[in-house]
């Protein structure tokens, strides 16, 4: 097992950071000075190091490209008013990402390489954490297969990487849905609940043909009768029904299990809501709206933390939310974003500081 003294640091020579503006950054193109990377050979993970970031040198047969064994996970980091620097509910991504690996066939990552290491390199790259309200440090860690060959199988080599991007407001304007009948992104049995890569390249086709028809994203329902409600988009989703919240349950596999989505049941509760988690139907939906119960749509990721939706189009029929009026979207987006700015208290435990 490795322990944090094995993990090797290379500093890089000069900070990327002197030239930069931290605000008003466009999401995911910047990284920080250093990246950690694991190779995983002879059942074993050796050489953990961290290192100036910096390409990687691959064969043209590396097996994650050819037969897509990849996962990854999606974290913030952020600074306090006192200038601490604390993450956002790491141990459920790192547990997140094992269930992931093992759904995939890959091998988990040890915490001392996740955790101790993430926290080794965001203290290195502490700098680079921004402090302005709503700014925070994305963290990407994602595993990938590369055995050297294009036989089907699963690999037998595998490299972990945590790559760290600081991000500025992530605004989402309310988005306008439309109810996806054709294309399917998770059946029972399959991988919806990972976060692996091929679960995102297959959603980019139906996402693309609902722009084109002006819409933002789209709701996915389930394989077989194209009648279950399972996610909006990359993010889960919720529906305010007069004092009740009601998001998918996860029990059918084919939902993503959010840190967000759990924080918001929290959060909820907190606000005096009755959550249910239950399978839920479009046209329980339309006739939830149609009676007029049907009072808030919204999303829940890690990127933008909550999105709200102020128009669903199922066939013919078009809900319309008036985002202006919502009360519960931005009060739970409100709590989230003061308890991890550190200006509320953290009752549960939630940010690990660094
Ligand atoms: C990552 C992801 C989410 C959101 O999960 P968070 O942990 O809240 O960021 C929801 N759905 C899908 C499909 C995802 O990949």
């Amino acid at each position: 097992m490795v322990g944090v003294l094995d993990i090797n640091v290379t500093k890089a020579a000069t900070s990327k950071l002197d030239s930069l503006d931290l605000t008003n950054l466009p999401f995911g193109r910047v990284f920080t000075d250093h990246m950690l990377e694991a190779d995983y050979e002879d059942g074993e993970w050796k050489s953990v190091e961290i290192k100036p970031y910096q390409p990687l040198l691959m064969e043209p047969s590396m097996a994650a490209l050819h037969y897509g064994q990849a996962i990854f996970e999606g974290i913030k980091a952020y600074r306090d008013q006192q200038g601490q620097v604390s993450i956002f509910r790491p141990m459920d991504n790192f547990r997140r990402f094992n269930i992931s690996a093992e759904r995939m066939f890959m091998p988990t990552v040890p915490e001392e390489i996740f955790i101790d290491g993430l926290k080794m390199l965001i203290d290195l790259d502490r700098d680079w954490v921004p402090s302005q309200a709503d700014h925070s440090l994305y963290i990407r860690p994602v595993m990938f297969a590369t055995d050297p060959m294009i036989g089907v199988k699963p690999s037998d080599s595998y490299k972990f990487l945590i790559l760290l991007s600081p991000t500025g407001p992530y605004y989402v304007a309310p988005m306008k849905i439309y109810v996806e009948e054709k294309y399917t992104r998770a059946a029972p049995g399959g991988v919806g609940f990972s976060k692996n890569a091929g679960n995102y390249g297959g959603s980019m086709l139906a996402t693309a043909l609902a722009k084109k028809q002006g819409y933002d994203q789209v709701l996915w329902t389930d394989a077989f009768e194209h009648k279950y409600l399972q996610e909006v988009g990359t993010m889960n989703v919720f529906f305010i029904v007069g004092n009740k919240a009601i998001t998918p349950s996860l029990a059918d596999g084919t939902i993503l299990a959010g840190v967000t989505r759990d924080s918001a049941i929290t959060v909820l509760q907190e606000m005096g809501l009755k959550v249910e988690e239950s399978r839920i139907t479009i046209d329980e939906l339309i006739d939830l709206h149609k009676t007029g119960q049907l009072r808030e749509v919204f999303g829940t990721g890690t990127a933008a933390t909550i999105s709200m939706i102020k128009e669903l189009k199922y066939k013919d029929y078009v809900m319309h939310f008036d985002t202006e009026q919502a009360v519960t979207a931005p009060e739970l987006k409100r709590r989230l974003t003061a308890l991890r700015e550190g200006k509320s208290p953290d009752r549960h435990g939630w940010m690990v500081r660094v």
